[in-house]
């Protein structure tokens, strides 16, 4: 079947691949991969014969050509970057863009993804919550966005890197103030795995006080301001109207 398979792949877990992912890899006989080396072992390891094509960030128009000539042949072509989801904080959207716009189906394989597996166990009650993904890396852009979501009533989740986290969690305590409150969902579904709530204020100090808190890599959730902690308040006010009403 000439589609498109977008294939969400383990975070670090290979018991996370789900069985359709499994059987997906091993019947296409095309993989457009991130980092064709870094996922050799897992096609390797699933006894996959696909061969492997490059579809990096900066290749991706080129690797959309490919693909949609395989796709034309009439064979199926799987996505997957080196870990999650594909198009998330990953390359993937242009060439799915550009597959869809060739007329190819585009078919989603859902799995693992580091801002779901973190928002799944950080216990946030907000009704909303944003993905921003990366933080600019330098420190004014870094904290120009960071004002520019302090209001919003909604939870906020960053991915990080290690070489970075002990900087931009002082910066979100500076912008959003101490109070706010914090989720470190850091290593998800590797052997550290570490889950840990605090107000921002007392973030700073629990990663210094275990250089090992400050290894591998991180999701950071912000909870919603306070006001809208998970209480929808737009429809507390329709329910006091309807109450007054005598409903
Ligand atoms: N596409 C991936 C997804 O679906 O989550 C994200 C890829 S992005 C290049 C890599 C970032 O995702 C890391 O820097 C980290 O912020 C987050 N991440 C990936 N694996 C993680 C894990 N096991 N635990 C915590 N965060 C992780």
């Amino acid at each position: 079947y000439p589609a498109l398979y977008v294939v969400a792949t383990p975070l670090g877990n290979l018991g996370d691949l789900t069985v359709r992912a499994a059987e997906v890899l091993r019947a296409v006989p095309w993989v457009a991969a991130e980092d064709t080396r870094h996922s050799a072992p897992l096609l390797r390891h699933l006894g996959s014969p696909a061969k492997l094509l490059p579809a990096h960030e900066h290749n991706e128009e080129a690797a959309a050509r490919q693909v949609i000539e395989r796709l034309a042949a009439g064979d199926a072509v799987a996505l997957i970057s080196d870990a999650g989801t594909p198009a998330i904080s990953d390359p993937g959207a242009r060439l799915v863009a550009r597959v869809r716009e060739a007329g190819f189906r585009v078919i989603p394989l859902p799995g693992p993804c580091a801002a779901v597996a973190a928002l799944s166990a950080a216990g946030i009650a907000a009704p909303h919550w944003l993905f921003h993904g990366f933080l600019p890396a330098k420190a004014k852009q870094r904290d120009d966005a960071l004002r520019e979501l302090a209001a919003l009533p909604a939870a906020l989740v960053f991915y990080e890197a290690p070489h970075r986290i002990v900087d931009t969690v002082a910066a979100l305590a500076a912008v959003f103030g101490p109070a706010r409150r914090l989720v470190i969902a850091r290593e998800l579904s590797k052997l550290f795995e570490t889950i840990h709530a605090c107000p921002l204020g007392e973030a700073s100090g629990w990663l210094a006080a275990d250089a090992n808190r400050q290894k591998g890599e991180f999701v950071l959730i912000v909870d919603a301001p306070a006001d809208v902690q998970g209480n929808d308040a737009e429809g507390e006010r329709v329910l006091k109207l309807l109450l007054a009403d005598g409903l």
